[in-house]
């Protein structure tokens, strides 16, 4: 699957673009805050209807315009398809696939796969489990679209769960109508748990390997699931958690509390890692997801990569780079040096200025 072409209207710093993407290796190259990340952005939220960095839409849209447009060509199976967004400040955006409005996100499903690699990635394994369970989500939600369900049905019962909670705290007789929330919490929470348990023995079969390239054969990497509740415990624990659940007014017990451990020679790189350790460690992770998506969707995903070549150290900079391999690269970077230095092949280079965009393949 390859993005041919972008289009975008009002959207952050960009009034008009237009622009054409080669199907191979593609460098945005510019200063900080001109627009390169809004690029990627644009392409994420045609992929799943969100921003990678968690933005609402009204942030998204200009400053002073009332409503953005984006717009993407892209080809699967060698077949043309059009993906329009059409975001509002203060409304819902629409959505349409080959000029037919969607009703729902899941039948953007599948549309355009992408593997999004930003900074911040390399910190999930210093940071909280919330962005540890993030990484879980946002891959599986665009590998299973039951998944994509169950999350979202299981994050609107915890909603409405814990306002029930805090109902409850005025009106003590609003207790005897919680156990409906529970059942459907426990129905689709299992779903949760079962899906990520069986998304890591996957992942941890291509990561060790790719870790092991990673550290010249030193370490070997193995990820663990560590579920906040086992299915048959559920409603058990739920029941136990009744008294505190209540007085502080939110569920503690479900997958929503889930967290995934990192182990390199049986150490929890979490708590006892170096840096280097916990970044590459999540570096094999982004490969890994690479071979994943590939290996579940059949088809290549695109790789969307946001500045990550100057976090990392020279090896771990070919490493990256070698393992790119044939599919379609959306790279941004302040300067080109890396791509120079490492005699890395590229198709085309467009460079970034104030929300303008020029072509410059003469470098
Ligand atoms: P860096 O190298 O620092 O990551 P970048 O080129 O990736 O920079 P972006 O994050 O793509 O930068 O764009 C940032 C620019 O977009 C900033 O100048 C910011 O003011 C502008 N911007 C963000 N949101 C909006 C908006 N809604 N309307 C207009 N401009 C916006
Ligand atoms: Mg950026």
């Amino acid at each position: 699957m390859i993005v041919k072409s972008l289009e975008l209207k009002d959207y952050r710093n960009y009034s008009n673009l237009n622009m054409l993407f080669s199907g191979g290796t593609n460098i945005l190259y510019g200063e900080n805050a001109q627009g390169k990340t809004n690029i990627l952005e644009a392409i994420y939220l045609c992929g799943t209807t969100k921003s990678h960095r968690g933005s609402k839409d009204k942030e998204i849209v200009m400053f002073h315009e009332e409503e953005a447009h984006v717009r993407i060509v892209l080809e699967k199976n060698q077949i043309p398809h059009r993906i329009d967004l059409h975001l509002k400040k203060n409304k819902a955006k629409g959505v349409a696939i080959d000029g037919i409005p969607i009703k729902r996100q899941g039948e953007l499903f599948g549309m355009l796969n992408l593997v999004f690699f930003s900074p911040e990635d390399l910190y999930i394994i210093k940071n909280g489990p919330g962005e540890r369970r993030r990484f879980l989500d946002l891959e599986l939600c665009q590998l299973d679209k039951i998944y994509l369900n169950y999350l979202t049905n299981y994050n609107k019962v915890l909603m409405q769960r814990n306002n029930l909670l805090k109902q409850i705290s005025f009106n003590r007789n609003l207790l005897d109508t919680l156990y409906v929330w529970d059942d459907k919490l426990i129905e689709y929470g299992n779903k949760i748990i079962e899906t990520r348990h069986e998304f890591i023995i996957k992942l941890n079969s291509l990561v060790g390997e790719i870790h092991k390239r990673l550290t010249g054969g030193k370490e070997e990497l193995i990820l663990q699931y560590e579920p906040s509740v086992k299915p048959q415990d559920f409603e058990g624990k739920l029941k136990k958690s009744l008294e505190r659940d209540l007085s502080l007014k939110m569920t503690n017990v479900g997958p929503h509390r889930d967290d995934l451990s990192f182990l390199i020679d049986k150490i929890d790189i979490r708590k006892y890692g170096s840096q280097g350790q916990q970044r590459t460690a999540a570096l094999s992770c982004k490969l890994a997801e690479i071979d994943l998506v590939k290996s579940v969707i059949k088809e290549n995903p695109i790789l969307l990569l946001d500045d990550v070549l100057s976090e990392l150290d020279r090896q771990r900079q070919n490493h990256l780079l070698n393992s790119i391999g044939d599919i379609q690269t959306i790279i941004t970077c302040t300067g080109l040096e890396e791509f120079i230095n490492h005699r890395f092949e590229f198709n085309q280079i467009f460079h970034v200025v104030e929300g303008t965009v020029t072509c410059n393949n003469q470098l």
